[in-house]
């Protein structure tokens, strides 16, 4: 699933124009992305960066073989959504209940209870639905998380309906040993893996580790970003998605089929490279771009 275009430029400063963003996703989908995640319809003085999704998405119409997605916080975001004819969204909430109330001024519960009707409302229009799970190995207020509160999570956002529960280390301290731990639990208590997605971010430098530790206990779909977009190293507090082309590149080394070109890939990301204040922090992209030299 791929989250540049949302996840990774609500978090940068530079403002992308539209017709950027549009050859970006264009660029993606022929890369062979098959799963992109486009836009939000948060409220656009929220997250200014995003605030033509309607614009984005009436310019994407046409683009055909790929599933085209966009986070919806609340009422008012689903209406945008329907109106601008998006056949997937995503909800968020988080596995623990301070950060809920610090991001969308509602508590867990609360925000839980007011996801089942936006995902009725959802469904009942022929939508998919992917639930987002924050915080889950670890949060910025409480702290250490245990499996059970992301698990009790994702259980209840199947049980509302959503087809897919993507499970986020929101602030990038989960190790390869925590991965292994909670995807054990989770498959004790019966989640079903083939509906869920893991999203890490590099923070610590052990995103691609994980999901590594992932795709050996049975998950297949992983949230990343395109160059690893949204995560400037020199702005604090900045998300550090796992870049798409360091996991394309460890999946295809150990013989996974991604139907994604690396090279068309580099492409994608080189569309949004020109435009921003910093360097993109994939690995493999800095490789690709770099011209060999002999020593002198
Ligand atoms: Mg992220």
């Amino acid at each position: 699933m791929e989250v540049g275009p949302r996840d990774g430029l609500q978090n940068e400063r530079v403002r992308i124009p539209t017709a950027s963003k549009v050859r970006f996703v264009q660029a993606l989908a022929e890369a062979g992305l098959r799963r992109i995640e486009v836009s939000s319809f948060v409220h656009p003085m929220a997250i200014p960066q995003l605030a033509d999704a309607e614009q984005v998405f009436a310019a994407l119409a046409a683009l055909e073989g790929c599933r085209l997605s966009a986070l919806v916080p609340n009422d008012r975001g689903l209406e945008r959504a329907l109106a601008a004819q998006v056949r997937e969204i995503a909800v968020f909430t988080a596995a623990t209940d301070t950060f809920v109330r610090h991001n969308i001024r509602a508590s867990l519960r609360e925000s839980l209870d007011h996801f089942a009707s936006i995902v009725r409302t959802a469904k009942g229009h022929g939508m998919a639905v992917r639930g987002y799970v924050s915080t889950v190995f670890g949060c910025p207020y409480e702290g250490e998380v245990l499996p059970s509160q992301g698990i009790a999570v994702a259980r209840e956002l199947f049980d509302l309906g959503c087809d897919e529960v993507s499970i986020g280390d929101t602030i990038g301290v989960a190790t390869p040993g925590d991965v292994a731990r909670w995807l054990g639990e989770a498959q004790r208590t019966g989640l079903p893996f083939e509906r869920i997605a893991l999203h890490f971010h590099d923070t610590r430098g052990t995103a691609l580790a994980n999901v590594l530790i992932g795709v050996q206990m049975g998950i297949r779909t992983f949230d990343s970003s395109a160059g690893g977009l949204g995560g400037c190293p020199y702005a604090p507090g900045a998300s550090g998605n796992l870049a798409t082309e360091d996991l394309v590149f460890a999946l295809h080394g150990l013989g996974y089929e991604t139907g994604i070109s690396l090279d068309k890939l580099v492409e994608a990301s080189s569309v949004i490279a020109t435009q921003l204040d910093h360097l993109l922090p994939s690995r493999y992209y800095q490789a690709a771009r770099v011209t060999p030299c002999l020593p002198a």
